[in-house]
């Protein structure tokens, strides 16, 4: 029986992380984590809906909610079969309407919207197959996932054909990479520790914990001040040891040749990546920086702000960056993800997605789970990010053992937050903003 999506709606929630600083940085210096939270309900027998976030971080969120409500109409009414038959075609339809692709194209509030949109419909139909969403992408054969990808402008780089190459190539080794998933996790990282508007206490302890708790990763907060900066790494890098790996983050404020100069003066931190050292649409900057600090073994990292498939072709074409954030919530859903990470394939370059807000934690394991299995991307250098918020209110939130991320069992996205806490957060007429 074909299931149909009888109603789709969209909700503003919205968590008021901003009173303890929580997700702070140099840009974003008061966040609350917010979610534009679509529910497609169907008649499925069993009742099951899809859900999917549209991430912001508290104003403008009624906005993304606005940009959904235009999309829903070119949705409600199919029949989940219909575009699961041909995911690509489902893409293109719903980001190409020929007016509200003005208003983009692939890119901006509508482009947000429609991540919520087509995640909602991935976690429903990982829920209507019984897998976890990595194990749905998994299973597909190499022509059924790379079918789910619209590769337009994308064929001056990679062709449907070559994707499909791409995935045999390492086919052979899919079983024993999903054993060893499921054994051993997949890398996390933490930045809860390092948030700008922490005190240094805080810091030196949560450091601690961190490393007591299993992470050999840690990322840190610059880009207000530099001699605030180097105080703050020596802080942690005290604290975590020589040996452990050390991540920088400055969220896009500084100028180009600022940031060169300012990691030069961060080098001896050694860093394993500087993270947006500057506008997110420079990719020609980018470069600059990447070239310029190659010598001292600090790569450059970006992507929670890039916006399609188009930009980060470029900054792989350009090697602007050598390690890849993808995020769940800004391309436009699972279809560009997975596009984005065959992209990276291509490039040789690791796939490290973008997480913490309110649920991306929840939704880029199952990415980097499938790209790990799928796509035979080494384990070595590939690392979640993980941040220690509200995954409380989820219904199947992340589990984390010994700074690992476990597989998820259950089946779809991991999308859904639970009724109350919904109810809850609701903005502006929920309790928390009461
Ligand atoms: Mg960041």
């Amino acid at each position: 029986m074909p299931i149909t999506l009888k109603k789709i709606s969209v909700r503003d929630i919205r968590f008021p992380t901003s009173r303890e600083l929580d997700g702070s940085d140099a840009m974003n210096v008061a966040p609350d984590y917010s979610a534009a939270y679509v529910t497609i309900t169907t008649d499925h027998p069993a009742g099951l809906s899809g859900h999917g976030i549209g991430f912001t971080i508290g104003r403008g969120n009624e906005i993304v909610t606005t940009a959904v409500r235009a999309l829903i109409p070119m949705m409600e009414g199919k029949t989940l079969e219909s575009i699961t038959a041909d995911m690509a075609g489902f893409w293109r339809y719903l980001t190409g309407d020929s007016q509200l692709r003005w208003i983009g194209p692939d890119k901006g509030a509508i482009h947000l919207g429609t991540a919520a949109l087509v995640n909602a419909i991935w976690d429903l139909w990982a829920k209507v197959q019984g897998k976890p969403l990595w194990k749905l992408l998994a299973d597909m054969p190499a022509e059924q996932l790379v079918s789910c990808i619209d590769f337009r402008y994308l064929s001056d780089v990679i062709s449907a054909s070559e994707a499909v190459s791409i995935l045999k190539e390492v086919e052979a080794g899919k079983g024993k990479r999903e054993a060893l998933l499921r054994e051993s996790g997949f890398t996390a990282y933490t930045t809860s520790a390092g948030w700008l508007g922490y005190p240094d206490e805080k810091i030196g302890r949560l450091c601690r914990d961190a490393c007591e708790c299993g992470f050999n990763h840690i990322k840190v907060k610059v880009g207000r001040d530099i001699a605030e900066d180097i105080r703050r790494c020596e802080i942690i890098r005290n604290q975590i040891g020589p040996d452990r790996t050390l991540m920088v983050d400055a969220n896009q404020v500084w100028e180009v040749n600022e940031a060169i100069d300012h990691m030069k003066q961060l080098a001896r931190f050694k860093p394993y990546w500087i993270e947006e050292p500057t506008s997110p649409d420079d990719i020609l900057g980018h470069a600059a920086i990447a070239r310029a600090l190659e010598p001292y073994g600090i790569g450059v990292a970006t992507g929670e702000h890039c916006q399609n498939r188009i930009m980060f072709k470029q900054l792989m074409q350009a090697d602007a960056i050598s390690f890849c954030q993808i995020d769940a919530c800004r391309l436009g859903g699972v279809n560009e993800c997975l596009c984005v990470c065959l992209l990276a394939k291509k490039f040789s370059i690791p796939v490290c997605p973008h997480a913490g807000g309110v649920g991306l934690c929840e939704q880029v394991q199952h990415l980097s789970m499938w790209d790990f299995i799928a796509c035979g991307a080494s384990m070595n250098g590939r690392i979640i990010e993980y941040v220690d918020h509200l995954h409380e209110h989820f219904v199947d939130p992340v589990r984390i053992v010994r700074g690992r991320y476990l597989a998820p069992t259950m089946p779809g996205y991991s999308t859904q937050i639970k009724e109350s806490s919904l109810a809850e957060h609701e903005y502006p007429g929920g309790k928390a903003w009461r």
